[in-house]
């Protein structure tokens, strides 16, 4: 398996590794910055660190502010996402929130229309008290973007592919609408895509965010959020942020999210093989509506998709012909899918959108977009794919009392 960076995405971010992998593996973490040159990153639990003579220090001083695992992680990231600078947080909300801390009451915010549920409900419940105005406009017609921006938007808020309608969004030509304006940032949460399948920074944006606690740590036992920029200045605004207000994660975290990294390829093309699969199966099963996976032709973005991104992840939508009874029937008769929120872990997931994840969507809005009673989101785990193809025939099968 070679890395597919010659979908015409430049590769001269990698330097000195020309591949992903090779990046992942060895970008921050040079045995030569240790002493004992060791070849794991040690964690270094250490809250403060011994100065020379006052204010005469090593460059740490103190853990909010800086820490060597936290720096072997973010500079590990920024080579993997193509970036210049990386900075981690507490969580992706703390770092959504780092990114909206750079404006000031009267800005105006563009954000995607079935942006992630935690973003729904931080934009809307918080941030809007401090007198932020938001757009929640649908991406996928990139002139709805062009009429929402107003002279004081600050903020184009991309989320592609978005969670769990899997919209997708051409990011060069959001790019092109934000560059046109003063001092408007375009970010884009890559949370579903990871580093590895899809960099933003290269298509124009200007902040990349993730969860880690998705794909990017990938075995669900962290919750983590990156922001990675190329611009010097952005940089040092968001890093005054981050040690001003102090949602840093642990020492330990970030070696736990280091350690995940060096299996990313891996893990992204198995997620994919296994997603790409059960998205085929499920389109031609009897007791299922549609399926939405940017991975396949059927999907309406698919051509953006490959324009923009080098595969996709394990996330896969589908909508099944059950009532609300038989669709809870349907998750209670998993037996490998776990019904669990969140995504992006090693092990598979099913959960119900309507009533979990986006509980704090206003009805109406999940009604537009199509977040009903028979709606599920997979995030397709690295297991065999035959049994994960039985679980969910079962359980479909379970749901519909009476089908043979
Ligand atoms: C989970 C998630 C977030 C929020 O991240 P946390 O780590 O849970 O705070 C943001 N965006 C997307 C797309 C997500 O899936």
């Amino acid at each position: 398996m070679t890395n597919q960076l010659n979908n015409g995405l430049s590769n001269l971010w990698l330097e000195p590794f020309k591949g992903f992998s090779t990046a992942a593996t060895h970008a921050g973490q040079e045995p030569e910055q240790w002493n004992s040159r060791m070849v794991v990153p040690a964690v270094t639990p250490s809250t403060t660190f011994k100065q020379f003579s006052p204010g005469e220090h090593t460059g740490y001083e103190y853990s909010r502010s800086g820490n060597p695992t936290r720096t072997c992680l973010e500079k590990c990231v920024a080579a993997l996402e193509g970036g210049k600078h990386a900075l981690a947080f507490s969580s992706g909300l703390a770092a959504t929130q780092i990114v909206i801390n750079l404006l000031k009451s009267g800005d105006h915010v563009i954000t995607t229309d079935d942006v992630y549920g935690g973003t729904n409900r931080y934009f809307q419940k918080i941030a809007s008290k401090f007198g932020l105005e938001f757009s929640f406009v649908d991406f996928t017609n990139i002139e709805n973007v062009k009429n929402a921006m107003k002279p004081n938007t600050k903020i184009v808020w991309c989320e592609t592919p978005t969670n769990p309608t899997m919209k997708v969004t051409d990011i060069r030509k959001v790019a092109e609408i934000t560059k046109q304006q003063n001092d408007c940032l375009l970010v884009v949460d890559n949370t579903f895509m990871s580093s590895y399948f899809q960099r933003p920074l290269s298509l124009g944006a200007d902040i990349s965010m993730h969860s880690a606690t998705k794909y990017m740590n990938g075995h669900s036992d962290v919750v983590m959020g990156l922001l990675i920029v190329n611009d010097d200045a952005l940089r040092d605004r968001l890093y005054f942020l981050q040690y001003a207000t102090g949602p840093t994660p642990s020492a330990f975290d970030c070696y736990l999210v280091n350690r995940g990294l060096k299996t990313l390829a891996l893990r992204m093309e198995k997620h994919q093989e296994n997603a790409i699969a059960i998205a085929k199966y499920l389109e031609k099963h009897p007791l299922v509506e549609k399926v939405k996976y940017p991975g396949l032709p059927s999907h309406p973005q698919h051509e953006i998709m490959k324009k923009q991104a080098t595969g996709c992840s394990g996330m896969v939508s589908f909508w099944m012909k059950t009532d609300l009874e038989q669709s809870k029937n349907f998750f209670k008769n998993l037996k490998i899918f776990i019904l669990a929120e969140s995504l992006g872990g090693y092990e598979s997931l099913a959960e119900h959108p309507a009533i979990m994840t986006h509980a704090s969507v206003p009805p109406e809005q999940r009604k537009l977009l199509g977040i009903g009673d028979n709606f599920v989101r997979l995030s397709v785990g690295i297991e065999d794919v035959e049994d994960l193809q039985a679980d969910l025939d079962q359980a479909l099968k379970a749901a519909v009392a009476g089908y043979k």
